[in-house]
């Protein structure tokens, strides 16, 4: 089955909010080991559920989170 999505996930700009955890509903993204900063860095724990929906790249404070939504396998 052709991806619907992708997310990249910036650890350095990350400060552990675990708010993309919280609001991913297919559970894609999960909170993971504890950062230099001692606190947890998200992590891609699921990719193929990733539908590219967005919500996690729009909840996230600090802009660490690219979001690529792809339609027939090509990226829109
Ligand atoms: S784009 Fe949507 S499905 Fe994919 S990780 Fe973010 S919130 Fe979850
Ligand atoms: S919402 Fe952003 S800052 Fe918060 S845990 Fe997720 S990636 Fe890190």
């Amino acid at each position: 089955m052709a991806k619907k999505g992708e997310i990249i996930i910036e650890e350095s700009f990350c400060k552990g909010c675990g708010l993309c955890e919280l609001f991913c509903n297919k559970k894609s993204i999960s909170m993971g080991k504890i950062g230099p900063g001692g606190f947890p860095i998200a992590q891609i724990s699921d990719p193929e559920t990733c539908n590219g929906c967005g919500t996690c790249g729009f909840m996230c404070p600090d802009m660490a989170i690219e979001v690529y939504k792809y339609v027939d396998g090509r990226s829109l």
